[in-house]
Order: C-alpha cells, then sequence, then structure tokens
C-alpha cells in the first residue's frame, strides 16, 4: 500500500491516541465530556468534531482551537492526527474489558471532585487503572465551586487562576494538599501538571470546571503532551489489527451488531474475524461497518454510513452472522492468510475464562 511520507524531519505517521475518563458517580465526569466535546468555542466553531459509535473524535485542528489558549504557556507540535474519547463514563469500559492486554484506552482522566477528594470509587478506579497499567491524570473538577472564584469561561487553569484573589488561591492550595497526601496513601506521587518535573514518576493533577471550561484546554494539552512524547510507540499504525467489543446490540435491519473502538490497523468488509462468544468462540465475515451519519445528513433514509474500509483509532459498529453471544470488553481479532484460525479462536477465548469473576449476568 502507498502512504504519504511523513513530514520532514518527524517519525512515523502516528494515529490518534484513546482516552477514556472514570472516577466517583457525580465527580462530573458526564458534564466534562460534554463540555470538551461543545463546538462553539471562542473564535468560532471547531470545526469537524464527530460523534462516532461509542466514542467521539476530535480531529487535530479541533483540538488545536480549543488548547489556543495554552499558547502563553506551552508550546506544542500536533504530531497525532486527532484524539479518540470513549464516551462511556464511569468503569463501564474498564470493568467490562474482559481482556487484560486490551489496548482500549491509551491514557485515562480519573475525575476527583475537589470539595470531596477522593471517594470509595476513586479508590476503586486507581485499583483498576493500575491493575491494566493504564497512564492517567487526574482532573481535579468543580474548581468553581471554591468559595468566590472568578470565572473566566474557558481560560486555561493557569490564567485564570493567577487572577484569583489571595483567599481563593489559599483554600485550593489547602484541598490540593490533602488531595496529594490522601493519593500517597494509595501510593500514587502528584504534582500539579505544570509543576511536575517528573512525568514517569509523579502523576499529573489538572484542576477543571466542567461548568465554565476552565482547565479544560489544559487537560487537552496535558492529554496530548503525555501522548505523544511518552507513547509514540504505541500509537505507531500496526499491520495487525488491535480492536475491543464495546456493546452488543441488534439494530433494526442490521440484527445483532457489536459496536466495536479500533485502536490500531484498519478493518475491512468482508473481514473473517474472530471474538470471544459466551457458549465458544465466534467466528464470522463482516457484512458491513458502519458509522453515525453525520447530523446534517440525518434527513437521508438511513442512520448509518456504510464503508469498505476503515482505519484506527475510531469507533465502529460491525453487521455480521452470529454475533449474538458475542461477549463485550473482548478483543476482536481479523484472521490474516498467514494467521491459525484455531490459534485465534482459543486466544480470544483466554479473555473469558481468565476472567469469569468479572462476568456480569445481563
Ligand atoms: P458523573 O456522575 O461523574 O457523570 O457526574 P455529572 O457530570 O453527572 O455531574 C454531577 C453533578 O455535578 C451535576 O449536577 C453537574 O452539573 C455537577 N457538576 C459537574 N461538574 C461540575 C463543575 O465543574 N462545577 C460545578 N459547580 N458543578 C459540576
Amino acid at each position: 500500500e502507498q502512504s504519504t511520507p511523513p513530514p520532514a524531519g518527524r517519525g512515523k505517521e502516528l494515529r490518534s491516541p484513546i482516552c477514556c475518563i472514570l472516577g466517583h458517580v457525580d465527580t462530573g465526569k458526564t458534564k466534562l465530556l460534554d463540555k470538551i466535546r461543545q463546538t462553539n468555542v471562542q473564535g468560532g466553531e471547531a470545526g469537524g468534531i464527530t460523534q462516532q459509535i461509542g466514542a467521539t473524535y476530535f480531529p487535530i485542528d479541533a483540538v488545536r482551537q480549543k488548547t489556543a489558549v495554552m499558547a502563553d504557556f506551552e508550546k506544542q507540535t500536533f504530531d497525532v492526527p486527532g484524539l479518540l474519547v470513549i464516551d462511556t463514563p464511569g468503569h463501564e469500559s474498564f470493568t467490562n474489558l474482559r481482556s487484560r492486554g486490551s489496548s482500549l484506552c491509551n491514557i485515562a482522566i480519573l475525575v476527583i471532585d475537589i470539595m470531596h477528594g477522593l471517594e470509595q470509587q476513586t479508590l476503586e478506579s486507581i485499583r483498576l487503572l493500575r491493575d491494566r497499567k493504564a497512564p492517567f491524570v487526574v482532573a481535579l473538577n468543580k474548581i468553581d465551586r471554591l468559595y468566590d472564584w472568578q470565572s473566566f469561561p474557558n481560560n486555561s487553569f493557569r490564567d485564570s487562576f493567577e487572577k484569583q484573589p489571595r483567599t481563593v488561591k489559599q483554600e485550593f492550595q489547602t484541598r490540593l494538599d490533602t488531595i496529594k497526601v490522601a493519593l500517597s496513601e494509595q501510593g500514587l506521587n502528584s504534582e500539579l501538571y505544570f509543576q511536575n518535573k517528573n512525568m514517569s514518576k509523579y502523576v499529573s493533577i489538572v484542576p477543571t470546571s466542567a461548568v465554565t471550561g476552565e482547565g479544560v484546554p489544559d487537560l487537552l494539552w496535558l492529554l496530548l503532551e503525555l501522548t505523544q512524547k511518552r507513547m509514540s510507540k504505541q500509537l505507531m499504525y500496526l499491520s495487525h489489527v488491535e480492536a475491543t467489543v464495546l456493546e452488543v446490540k441488534v439494530v433494526e435491519g442490521f440484527g445483532t451488531t457489536i459496536d466495536v473502538i479500533l485502536s490500531n490497523g484498519y478493518l475491512r468488509e468482508g473481514d473473517r474475524i474472530v471474538l470471544c462468544g459466551m457458549n465458544g468462540p465466534i467466528v464470522t465475515n463482516i457484512r458491513a461497518l458502519l458509522t453515525p451519519q453525520p447530523l446534517r445528513e440525518l434527513r437521508l433514509k438511513s442512520e448509518y454510513v456504510h464503508h469498505k474500509e476503515v482505519k484506527a483509532a475510531l469507533g465502529v459498529k460491525i453487521a455480521a452472522n452470529d454475533l449474538e453471544k458475542a461477549v463485550s470488553g473482548s478483543r476482536l481479532l481479523v484472521v490474516g492468510p498467514e494467521d491459525d484460525e484455531d490459534e485465534m479462536m482459543d486466544d480470544v477465548m483466554d479473555d473469558l475464562t481468565g476472567l469469569l469473576d468479572s462476568v456480569d449476568t445481563s
């Protein structure tokens, strides 16, 4: 296959990093996702943000616009084509994962409410992240609830913070210190992201408000910074496919379909796929690769656009026979000409048997 050469001085072409969000209930995960998605940032529309199957895709231009206010503080290169954010908040997207080796998430956002500190599900989330060796950042959310906080919508945290009265700065520091101590009791060293000199040893904390949008540019900037600089190896395009089943759904006109996050490689119509099923491995051929119709085109008769081929990273719906017993959270493999189908069937079933304790009854 012919691909366009990478820009001079750069490495190989990278794919979009994938980001998940988790944390205790009511910390603001949903609201933060909404705020990140919001397209009408100052200076016009951040174009091209698309709602995908189970995820939202931000083309690099949208990220560039949303992080523009960071320019006063930090320089950034944009080496990835965009950012894919998984829409399911909470731990669903993690606990559902049957496969330990899943590459679903490159970086996670652990949301902590600055007014409440660490809560029950925060601790569970930390355990999950640790089990999966998933890199993460902390969004210290609801900073607008600090007494007398002066808000500057969609501003960088750093600029907003400089403009706060002394009492607000003091309250912030006190709460931050308490939370850092609580994190260290969980075995985590942490530091405000712009004071963090050792990103591989210290977890970075980004203060945010999902209501005013303050800190959201900082958060996006950091996600990009960490994935581009520290994970470029994982973001190289691979010849083999890395994909995870998010959900199994019946859709009128298509029968049982699976919603899949394609983390790496390509999927093509007609590909022979292997995935984990409740009663044994499923081997079938992709009948259709579907993504949602862009909003503007909704008057068209189908809700979905068909594709001959899709390229990572993205969320896509797959229609095929025999998907009724598919298990969400399992890996999806594509059988290549050299591959041993039986071996692949064993591989995907390992995901299920290895993790029977986490299989729900639904
Ligand atoms: P989730 O359960 O973690 O998804 O939390 P939600 O996004 O549903 O938010 C829970 C509540 O907190 C809602 O009433 C939100 O409006 C509110 N909330 C979320 N983020 C913020 C924030 O940054 N500041 C303030 N003041 N309220 C917030």
